[in-house]
């Protein structure tokens, strides 16, 4: 693992910085600004690994005489870019064009105009937006083997339109045109959002993000979240608003009088962000609901039922993604790559774990579930003429496995 600093006042200077760097041989490097960390928010430079330290507005660190970070305010606008910008240049130059860059932790106003500024020209990949999408988009499928039907055939209201909302929506929509045979733009009309001010409808549409524009369906205002359950009578609700506790109890009892098996994602971290507990969500449905989340919950019985809350945990793609990538010698990030990351999380979950509530398979088999997508991912960008690692190995699942660093260490008395 790579714990780097590169600071704002290095600019002009980021090559050099990288090549101090000792180890040469370098495949994936995951890099943060540290302004938006699993619902913490802003940390500064407080995390791993590559970070960007362009200042922090975190209040409590600025007055910290201990803080690590530069004591500024952030850096916005074209310095940030600029930044950013020889980053990407100076990695390149400095290990080839064939090393993924995973950006992890960026707030949604720099996430989606770096993924989008740098994917057609780089390897790029952002966990945060596409990691989650496919996580998530998994999770769904998996659900629709005790639901029944297609994904086309579902509804679904995101609760909460940033990063991880918007970036799932997507990944949802190209699955059912993919599916479906039918356009992105039509698939999108199965999704509708809800923020802070209420159901994204057309009416919103020219005070609207450019991200939220194309889910802006016709319909009149709802404020609520309740309210918009009633209106659209989703099949899935997936919160990611961060606000804890707002699948309430006549949410989850709407969903259950709307669905015979209402399919309940709460993504939110940490827990006290959780929309709903898993508890909440198995009580207040009978037991009917699939419940997802993205914070750990303890299984919960209910009417003599065990059930077993699944965890959307993104370290069910990004590692074998990142595997896949590299094993393949990928150039470039497709969306389609995504796509079979998370068909290939999705085929792994059997009856029996289907049977206990669960959508994911178990996180203790993690390396199989790893080299399984790394080998569909893979297998698609050999398929795309992405890959440059020739020949295409055989069996790729093996090949994958065989790539991977298994930590045996000598055992000192
Ligand atoms: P974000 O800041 O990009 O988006 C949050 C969204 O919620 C914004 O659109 C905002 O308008 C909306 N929102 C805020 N208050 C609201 C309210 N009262 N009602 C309706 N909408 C409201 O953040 P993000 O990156 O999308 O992450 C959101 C949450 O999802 C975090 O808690 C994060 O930890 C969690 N998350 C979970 C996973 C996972 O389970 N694998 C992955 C990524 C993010």
């Amino acid at each position: 693992m790579v714990l780097m600093s590169c600071f704002f006042h290095s600019r002009g200077r980021i090559l050099e910085v990288l090549r101090n760097w000792p180890e040469k041989s370098i495949q994936v490097i995951v890099v943060t600004d540290g302004e938006r960390i699993l619902g913490l928010g802003d940390c500064g430079c407080q995390c791993l690994p590559i970070t960007i330290d362009v200042g922090t507005n975190n209040e409590d660190l600025l007055k910290d005489e201990f803080y690590i970070g530069l004591k500024q305010r952030r850096a916005t606008g074209q310095e940030y870019s600029e930044l950013l910008d020889e980053f990407m240049t100076a990695v390149r130059q400095n290990y080839g064009q064939k090393v993924l860059v995973q950006f992890e932790d960026f707030a949604n106003h720099n996430a989606f105009t770096l993924l989008e500024k740098y994917r057609a020209n780089h390897l790029v990949f952002n966990d945060d937006i596409q990691g989650t999408a496919a996580v998530v988009l998994a999770g769904l499928i998996a659900a629709l083997k005790s639901v029944g039907g297609t994904l086309a055939d579902q509804t679904f209201l995101f609760f909460g339109a940033g990063e991880a909302g918007t970036g799932i929506a997507e990944l949802v929509a190209l699955e059912i045109s993919r599916q479906a045979k039918v356009s992105v733009e039509e698939a999108r009309k199965k999704i509708w959002l809800v923020d802070s001010k209420g159901l994204i409808v057309t009416s919103r549409k020219e005070t609207l993000q450019p991200f939220k524009k194309r889910y802006a369906h016709e319909y009149e205002p709802v404020k609520d979240l309740l309210g918009a359950v009633k209106a659209i009578r989703p099949t899935a609700l997936i919160g990611s608003a961060g606000v804890g506790q707002s699948f309430t109890e006549e949410v989850i009892e709407a969903m259950s009088s709307i669905n015979e098996r209402p399919i309940i994602l709460a993504l939110s971290n940490p827990t006290s962000q959780s929309e709903c507990t898993a508890e909440q969500a198995y009580t207040w449905s009978q037991g009917r609901a699939i419940f997802g989340s993205g914070s750990p919950f303890d299984p919960v019985k209910y009417n003599d039922k065990l059930f077993v809350p699944a965890q959307a945990n993104n370290a069910y793609i990004f590692p074998g993604f990142g595997l896949g990538v590299v094993i393949s010698g990928a150039v470039r990030v497709t969306d389609d790559m995504v796509l079979a990351a998370a068909e290939g999380l999705a085929d792994q979950v059997t009856p029996e774990h289907i049977d206990k509530g669960l959508i994911y398979p178990p996180f203790s088999i993690i390396r199989k579930i790893s080299a399984n997508i790394a080998a569909r991912v893979a297998a698609k960008a050999y398929d795309l003429g992405l890959a440059s690692q020739l020949p295409r190995p055989k069996d790729l699942v093996k090949y994958a496995e065989s790539c991977m660093y298994t930590p045996v260490y000598r055992s000192y008395r």
